[in-house]
């Protein structure tokens, strides 16, 4: 199976390679700089609603799905979207095996130093959530008990950032779903989470709450290709969210979702 998606990923790079070379000395028209309809292959979280998941049809939807369609329509480019995971679709557009990634995807100075990042499309707070009718209620609870986290996200710096300072330890997962289990089971006694998509959770009936006054580290959601690479796409993606701010259909997927 592994083997089979790598073969098909080449295979898509292959096509867009195709789809771009060989201007140079043929007579047709250029292809525009934009709206070339050419295929990217965006990567994603697997469950991170409301900006990625699976709906009750078995969808796969989201904030972060409708924007980039919205604006593969506005630019004329398609998309091919591949849920890997939120560790995995940075590594997959580092390795050069996605060309973006949008996965609730915090702008960080860090960051910076290997992805190039659109504009901010969302702002999002990080918070400490329990199980529900724990007794944690503060970082000072947490003193020689674990904490979850989800791996390469800025809710884990965060925990370890404080993790000497209140005397918990930290223990990692790949997912959001089996980070929320393990702290519902009892294994950990928080975890660490982006706000909307906690309460989210919660609201959508996740056995776990949101104690009052622990959000924290906030930052800007944003688009990103890897460093130096796939410009052409950044600078769509840039076009395109201004444009679907403009003419409402911005407003209108995060309406869709949060209301
Ligand atoms: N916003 C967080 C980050 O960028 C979490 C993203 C996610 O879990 N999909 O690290």
């Amino acid at each position: 199976m592994k083997k089979f998606l790598s073969l098909l990923l080449a295979g898509v790079m292959t096509l867009s390679l195709a789809a771009c070379g060989g201007s140079a000395d043929s007579t047709e028209a250029e292809a525009p700089a934009e709206g070339s309809g050419q295929k990217y292959v965006i990567a994603t979280d697997t469950a991170f609603p409301p900006f990625e998941f699976t709906d009750a049809s078995g969808n796969f939807v989201g904030i972060d799905m409708d924007i980039v369609k919205a604006i593969a329509e506005d630019q004329g480019f398609e998309v091919e979207i591949q849920s890997l995971g939120f560790d995995a679709a940075l590594l997959a557009v580092q390795s050069g095996q996605a060309d973006g990634v949008i996965a609730g995807m915090s702008i960080t100075d860090k960051r910076k130093e290997t992805f190039d990042f659109s504009d901010p499309y969302y702002t999002a707070d990080v918070t400490m959530a329990v199980a529900k009718g724990s007794d944690v209620k503060s970082y000072e609870d947490l003193k020689g008990k674990t904490v979850a986290v989800k791996t390469g996200t800025n809710g884990a710096d965060y925990a370890k950032s404080i993790a000497d300072q209140y005397g918990f330890t930290v223990t990692e997962f790949k997912d959001s779903p089996t980070m929320y289990q393990d702290v519902i089971a009892g294994n950990t006694v928080a975890c660490f989470e982006d706000y909307p998509v906690m309460a989210y959770n919660v609201q959508q009936g996740a056995e776990m709450e949101i104690p009052e006054g622990m959000t924290a580290a906030g930052s800007d959601y944003g688009f990103a290709v890897k460093k130096g690479e796939n410009a052409e796409l950044l600078a769509a993606f840039q076009t395109g969210l201004a444009n679907i701010k403009a003419n409402g259909k911005y407003q209108e997927i995060i309406d869709s979702y949060t209301k």
